[in-house]
């Protein structure tokens, strides 16, 4: 602010003035784009296919207009937090895959999926276009899809139910479907492998899906640090895979075990869908609702349809505003890794924690940062003091939990809870144990 107010002292001529000439253009095309931004699409802003545009000159020039504004506007909440640093949270969220597998769910459309994962625009309008019926994908529905290493859309597939499976594949500029109706055959398989060089592209090669291993790394989380495995450590999985033909339309993992130098780390199913190791004890790692150690009001809600108080397009609201006194002691929710800890124009001092391999939070508009990049933290750790720093109205803290690398609400957000099983369910365990662990042998 203090850089706007130093224009009015400035003698009458400066009016004329090159500079004020520069500045005077630079609002002009900025509520220009004002004006244009509105009639794209909101989700477009989404994209990771041209991560620089966020970051140009012009960026900046729009924020300190938006800075003028939001002096007029009541609204005690940040309005421009959520563009803060996306690439490189998208970074650390996103692996570059040319294979995906992804379980349909509420909300989504092939559409928004595929322009999600940086699919070709084109291949997407060709194949929606081509094929109206991939409309009707419902929840729950596992579809897969190949891209070469342009993003060309290679082969789909789409399992309509355990019989009915629609396949597309690319021939020059268009796609040919077909369908797999084969009976499914239930099977048990144990995989072995040795770690070369990662466990994803080890894991892969040794036959399991990205699904599959997908699936492992998120139960392991909280137990290692996938990245750290060196070669040489060994994993075996024991699965329940349904085939028809060469395509496994349904598997589950019964058992995991990963051996490093030091340790075996052991996942095992139990009835109740969650796994647990051989003790019967939980995997998962409990996190705290709130990153303060006492309650405080809520000045601004998690929103994402909010619609921003100068240009009318939807501006997400993409984390939840406390209303804190500046010097206020922020908690870390999980343990885990500080991936960012630093000053940014927009969001003040801020930090980044990831959680495992799921989850992230970050914390903005801070006045101290008590922690450093790359550290590793526990729950509860006192990471920082609140404060009004970057583009903030007041005092408050901004805080966002991102599951799977998209924001949701962390007040309502369903948080793992850690719990060992008891009583029969522990005796049932106890049983599948016994069973499941001499086939997880290396
Ligand atoms: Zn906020």
């Amino acid at each position: 602010m203090a850089r706007l107010t130093t224009t009015s002292t400035a003698p009458k001529n400066v009016f004329f003035s090159p500079f004020f000439l520069v500045v005077g253009l630079s609002i002009t095309i900025t509520l220009l784009l004002f004006l244009w931004r509105p009639l794209n699409l909101d989700r477009t802003t989404y994209l990771p296919l041209t991560p620089q545009a966020e970051t140009t000159v012009i960026g900046k020039v729009r924020v300190e207009i938006i800075d003028d504004k939001a002096k007029k506007n009541t609204s005690s909440s940040v309005i421009t937090d959520d563009s803060v640093e996306k690439e490189e949270l998208e970074e650390i969220v996103d692996e570059k895959e040319n294979s995906i597998e992804y379980t349909v769910t509420r909300g989504d459309t092939l559409h928004d999926i595929l322009l999600r994962y940086n699919v070709n625009y084109n291949d997407i309008y060709q194949l929606t276009n081509q094929f109206k019926q991939l409309a009707n994908l419902r929840i729950g529905q596992q579809i897969s899809w190949t891209m070469d290493d342009n993003h060309n859309l290679q082969t789909f597939s789409w399992v309509i139910s355990s019989n009915n499976i629609r396949l597309y594949e690319r021939s020059g500029n268009r796609f040919i479907e077909s369908t797999e109706t084969a009976e499914a055959v239930s099977q048990n398989v144990t995989i072995q492998g040795e770690i070369k060089s990662s466990f994803t592209i080890d894991a892969r090669k040794s036959g399991l899906t990205n699904r599959e291993i997908d699936t492992i790394t998120k139960t392991l989380q909280w137990q290692l640090d996938f990245r750290k495995l060196q070669p040489g450590d060994k994993f075996v999985v024991l699965l329940s895979r349904e085939m028809h033909g060469k395509y496994s339309t349904n598997s589950q993992i019964l058992g995991v075990r990963i051996k490093n130098s030091s340790k075996d780390y052991y996942a095992i199913l139990a009835d109740d869908g969650s796994y647990y190791d051989i003790n019967g004890m939980s995997l998962s790692q409990s996190f705290l609702r709130y990153p303060l150690s006492r309650q405080a009001p809520v000045s601004s809600p998690f929103n994402p349809k909010r619609l921003h108080p100068v240009t009318g397009a939807i501006a997400p609201h993409n984390g939840v505003d406390f209303a804190v006194s500046r010097g206020t002691t922020v908690l870390a929710v999980g343990d885990g890794e500080v991936v960012i800890a630093k000053y940014s124009e927009s969001a003040g001092y801020y930090i980044a924690i990831r959680h495992g391999r799921q989850y992230l939070t970050k914390y903005m508009h801070l006045d101290k940062l008590l922690v450093k990049t790359g550290q590793q933290i526990k729950r509860g750790d006192k990471i920082a003091l609140s404060g009004n720093t970057g583009r903030s109205t007041g005092p408050h803290l901004h805080f966002e939990l991102h599951i799977n690398g998209r924001p949701v609400n962390p007040l309502k957000a369903k948080l793992p809870i850690s719990e060992g099983l008891t009583g029969k369910s522990k005796s049932v365990f106890v049983e599948k144990v016994k069973s499941i662990k001499p086939q997880l042998t290396l």
